[in-house]
C-alpha cells in the first residue's frame, strides 16, 4: 500500500501538493535544498507536515513510495540520481492534483505564450460567470486548490517540466501553442526530448477531448505524423485552410466549434476590435477563444471578454509614450523566438534592449528583423560579448551597459520623438536582476521616473 510521500522543493507546487498528501491521509515529508519561503513554511506548519531546507536527508527521502517533484529540479541533481537509482515512481504537482479531482482541466503549453494564453482563457471564464481555478506555471498551486478550494473548472499553464513527470493525468482540452527551442540545457541538448515532452499534452486525450493547436508550426506538424491522436483536432492558422476552425478572413477573427453544423455557431471579430496586437496575440487569442468555445462558453461571452483583455504584464506590456517615446515593456522575452514576435509587431523605429543570461541563444532568427525595425541597440548583461560579436555589423547604434539606470540613460539619449523603446532582451535575467519581473519593474519605474519635471538646481525633483 502506498503510504509515504515526499515532495521535493517547497515552493508553490510543492507545498500545495505536500497539503493535499497530507488531507488525502498520507505520511508526508517536504524537503528543499535551498532556503524555503516563510511563506510556504508558514502553510506547511499549519497543517502539520514536517520540511526540512537546506539539506536532503536521503533516508527520509529515499523511503517513499512516491515522490512529488517540483519542477525546478532537473533530473541529473545528486539527490534525484538517488531516487532514480532507486526506482521511485516520480511525478508533478499537477499529476498528483488530477488523481482527486473531476473537473474539468484545460491545459496550455507551448514555448511561447503559454501565459498570455492562460490568462486571457480564465478571463473568458470568469467573465462569463465559470466556476473556474487558475493553475500550474503561472503561479497558483493546482493541488492547493483542489485541496482547500475546488473548482469545476481549471486552467494550468503547463511548461515541459511539469509535462515530463505525467503520466495519467489527461486534459479534457488540450492547446499546443508553438515548439520552438528552449530550456535546451535541461534536455540534454536534445531537442527531440524537448519536444517529447511538449508532445504530452495530448496524452491519454479521447474522442470526448479537445486538442487545440497550431497548425502551421512546423515541428507540432511532424510530431503528429506519428501521433494516434484520439481527441477532435482544432487547429488555427492566420489563413483559412482546410480542417483549419480559427483563422483570419477578410479582415475579420474567426472561430467554429468543430462540431459545429451550421454558420450561425462560429465566432466573427473584426481584426482592430482584438485586445491583444500582434501576429502572435492573433495565435493566442485563436487559442484562447477556442478552448472556451469547445467547453461550452458563448460566443458573446467570448466576444466581450477577447474584446476587453487588458493583458499580462511583462509581455509586450504597454508602459506608455513620454516626450513622444514610446515604451514596450516585454521583460518576459526570455528567448529568440519572443523577441522575434515583439519586433515584428513595431510599428516605429525601434532602440532595442538585448542581454542577459542566454540560454544558448541563435541571434541569426532575429537578424533580419532587428536591421529593419532597430535604429539602435543597447546591450544590458554583466558580459554583452556574444551579442557584441554577433551584431558587431548592425548598421545603427549600439551601446553597451550593465545596469538599468545605465542602459535607460542611454535609450533615452537615443531616442527621439516617434521612436519606441523596446525591453525584449531574449534572455533570462538572473545576471543582473532577482528575475523577469524584477527587471520589468526597474524599467517601468525608470521610464516613470524620467518624466519627473527637472530640478533646474540639477537632479530631479520627487
Ligand atoms: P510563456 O508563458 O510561454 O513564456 P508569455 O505569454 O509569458 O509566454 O509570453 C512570453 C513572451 O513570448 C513574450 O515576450 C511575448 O511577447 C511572446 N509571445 C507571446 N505569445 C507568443 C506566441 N504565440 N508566439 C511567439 N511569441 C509569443
Amino acid at each position: 500500500m502506498m503510504n509515504r510521500i515526499v515532495v521535493l522543493g517547497a515552493g508553490e507546487s510543492g507545498a500545495g501538493a505536500a497539503v493535499l498528501a497530507k488531507a488525502k491521509g498520507f505520511d508526508v515529508f517536504v524537503s528543499d535544498f535551498g532556503a524555503i519561503n516563510a511563506k510556504y513554511k508558514k502553510l506547511l506548519d499549519e497543517h502539520d507536515i514536517p520540511w526540512e531546507e537546506g539539506q536532503h536527508t536521503d533516508e527520509k527521502i529515499l523511503s517513499a513510495d512516491e515522490i512529488i517533484k517540483s519542477p525546478g529540479i532537473p533530473d541529473e541533481s545528486p539527490m534525484m540520481q538517488k531516487v532514480l537509482n532507486k526506482g521511485i515512481h516520480v511525478i508533478s504537482e499537477i499529476e498528483f492534483a488530477g488523481r482527486y479531482t473531476d473537473a474539468k482541466m484545460i491545459c496550455i503549453t507551448g514555448s511561447n505564450g503559454k501565459t498570455t494564453t492562460t490568462s486571457l482563457i480564465y478571463h473568458i471564464f470568469r467573465q462569463a460567470g465559470y466556476n473556474v481555478g487558475l493553475a500550474g506555471n503561472i503561479g497558483n498551486s493546482l493541488a492547493l486548490q483542489v485541496a482547500e478550494e475546488p473548482h469545476e473548472y481549471y486552467i494550468i499553464e503547463l511548461s515541459s517540466f511539469q509535462l515530463d513527470n505525467m503520466y495519467d493525468f489527461k486534459a479534457d482540452v488540450a492547446v499546443l501553442l508553438n515548439i520552438t527551442p528552449d530550456h535546451l540545457d535541461r534536455y540534454d541538448n536534445c531537442m527531440q526530448n524537448y519536444v517529447d515532452a511538449k508532445m504530452r499534452i495530448t496524452q491519454n486525450q479521447t474522442q470526448d477531448d479537445y486538442f487545440i493547436y497550431w497548425y502551421d508550426d512546423p515541428i507540432i506538424q511532424k510530431e503528429l505524423e506519428k501521433y494516434d491522436i484520439h481527441s477532435y483536432q482544432c487547429p488555427f492558422s492566420e489563413l483559412k485552410k482546410s480542417g483549419v476552425i480559427g483563422y483570419m478572413e477578410e479582415g475579420e477573427y474567426v472561430i467554429k466549434h468543430p462540431k459545429a453544423e451550421s454558420v450561425s455557431e462560429e465566432l466573427r471579430i473584426p481584426q482592430d476590435q482584438l485586445a491583444l496586437k500582434g501576429v502572435h496575440n492573433l495565435y493566442n487569442q485563436f487559442a484562447a477563444g477556442l478552448a472556451a468555445l469547445v467547453s461550452g462558453v458563448s460566443c458573446e461571452h467570448i466576444r466581450n471578454s477577447i474584446e476587453t483583455f487588458t493583458g499580462v504584464e511583462h509581455r509586450l506590456e504597454n508602459v506608455g509614450t513620454f516626450n513622444g517615446v514610446h515604451y514596450i515593456n516585454d521583460s518576459k522575452a526570455t528567448n529568440v523566438d519572443a523577441c522575434y514576435y515583439a519586433l515584428d509587431s513595431m510599428t516605429s523605429p525601434t532602440i532595442l534592449i538585448l542581454g542577459g543570461k542566454d540560454k544558448g541563444n541563435d541571434y541569426n532568427e532575429i537578424k533580419p528583423l532587428v536591421e529593419a525595425k532597430c535604429k539602435a541597440l543597447v546591450f544590458l548583461g554583466v558580459d554583452n560579448k556574444k551579442l557584441l560579436d554577433f551584431f558587431s555589423d548592425f548598421h545603427g547604434e549600439v551601446r553597451d551597459t550593465h545596469n538599468m539606470q545605465e542602459c535607460m540613460q542611454e535609450c533615452q539619449a537615443l531616442a527621439e520623438e516617434g521612436d519606441t523603446v523596446l525591453l525584449s532582451p531574449c534572455c533570462a535575467s538572473f545576471d543582473l536582476f532577482k528575475n523577469m519581473e524584477d527587471r520589468g519593474e526597474q524599467f517601468k519605474a525608470l521610464v516613470a521616473n524620467s518624466q519627473k519635471p527637472s530640478n533646474p538646481l540639477g537632479g530631479t525633483i520627487a
